[in-house]
């Protein structure tokens, strides 16, 4: 009974040590030591010896288990060991190699627009000035003399959500909202960024959505000629020093009286060229004096208190400054145009 549990013994350790996965330990660990295992089976036939035999070969049973049991711990051990280094040696660092860049995003270019023109208005010392873009009808239209019936409503057609509630087709409506919280009181010096709306078919020069940024003063004394002041400021620093501007008179329900303003081209310098279609001026804003109605529903004096405002679009901008032929690639997020704005 020895002699059988003794070769048990050895073919069960040449066999551990021949193991070359988990698994195969797994399976010869219930093979040899498992209830219907050899030694189980041989300890079975211990009945049948002598009571000094007894004793004897449990002990040696019991080594033969032993035995297996450590060497089979062993070989676990160092297979995991082997795992760990395998999988430590696939893992290495070789710090000889350059690093990867950190990618980095770029603003995008109607942001990078708005941000240079609001960094420039605040040097002349106008604040930033926001409102709500789901706006009432009153501000949008009403505070700005654009009653109920006002044709130049017609041009300013947008999205409803009630009668009274709409997207807003202009920034204006912060303009009457600023100076309602002024409560009569100058000076008022804002300029206004942000998005506004209008029921408007998508083509390369128009799009439902756009940006604006208008720009209010009141107070005492102000003049067209302030205005001229600060729009030639403006035209200069956005677009060159060598830019000269021109003031056309125009139409706006909310000033009076109003203007467009137009720059020397900066393609040819006045020549004519296809960007200024020939005509050596470029329109970029349209601008007036703050209608007295629109002062006087605002709570503000007309007869003390006189302004101007202005108001341009990012996007026109931004086409002309970097030679943008379509509005939409502004809202379609196509990362291959928006790269292009990466500042070096
Ligand atoms: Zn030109």
């Amino acid at each position: 009974m020895q002699d059988r549990l003794q070769a048990l013994k050895e073919e069960a350790l040449l066999k551990i040590q021949q193991a070359s996965d988990l698994k195969a330990l797994q399976d010869i660990k219930v093979s040899y030591l498992g209830k219907k295992g050899p030694i189980t089976e041989v300890l079975k036939g211990m009945g049948k010896l002598s009571p000094e035999e007894r004793p004897v070969v449990g002990a040696y049973a019991n080594e033969v288990r032993d035995a297996i049991t450590s060497a089979l711990e062993l070989k676990i051990s160092e297979l995991e060991q082997a795992v760990i280094e395998e999988k430590l040696k696939k893992e290495s660092i070789d710090v000889t190699l350059p690093g990867r860049p950190v990618r980095k995003g770029n603003a995008h270019p109607l942001t990078a627009v708005i941000e240079e023109i609001e960094d420039l208005f605040l040097t002349m010392g106008f604040t930033v000035a926001e409102g709500p873009e789901v706006e009432t009808d009153y501000y949008n239209f009403e505070a700005l003399n654009l009653p109920k019936d006002h044709p130049a409503r017609d041009m300013q057609d947008s999205f409803f959500i009630t009668e009274d509630i709409l997207l807003r087709t202009q920034t204006s409506p912060v303009q009457a909202r600023t100076m309602e919280k002024h409560h009569g009181r100058g000076p008022v010096k804002i300029i206004s960024p942000g998005k506004v709306y209008r029921r408007d078919d998508d083509d390369a020069t128009h799009s439902h959505q756009f940006m604006q940024i208008e720009g209010l003063v009141v107070d005492e004394n102000v003049r067209l000629s302030d205005l001229k002041g600060v729009l030639e400021t403006f035209a200069k620093k956005m677009f060159g020093e060598e830019r000269k501007i021109r003031l056309r008179p125009s139409f706006f329900p909310f000033t009076e009286p109003s203007v467009e303003m137009d720059i020397s081209c900066f393609k040819c310098g006045g020549k004519g060229c296809s960007i200024c279609k020939h005509t050596g001026w470029i329109e970029i804003l349209g601008a007036g004096m703050v209608h007295p109605n629109v002062l006087e529903m605002a709570g503000f004096d007309s007869k003390k208190y006189t302004g101007f405002a202005f108001g341009m679009g990012p996007e026109r901008i931004a086409m002309l400054k970097y030679g943008i032929d379509d509005i939409r690639h502004f809202y379609t997020n196509d990362l291959r145009f928006l790269k292009q704005f990466k500042k070096a």
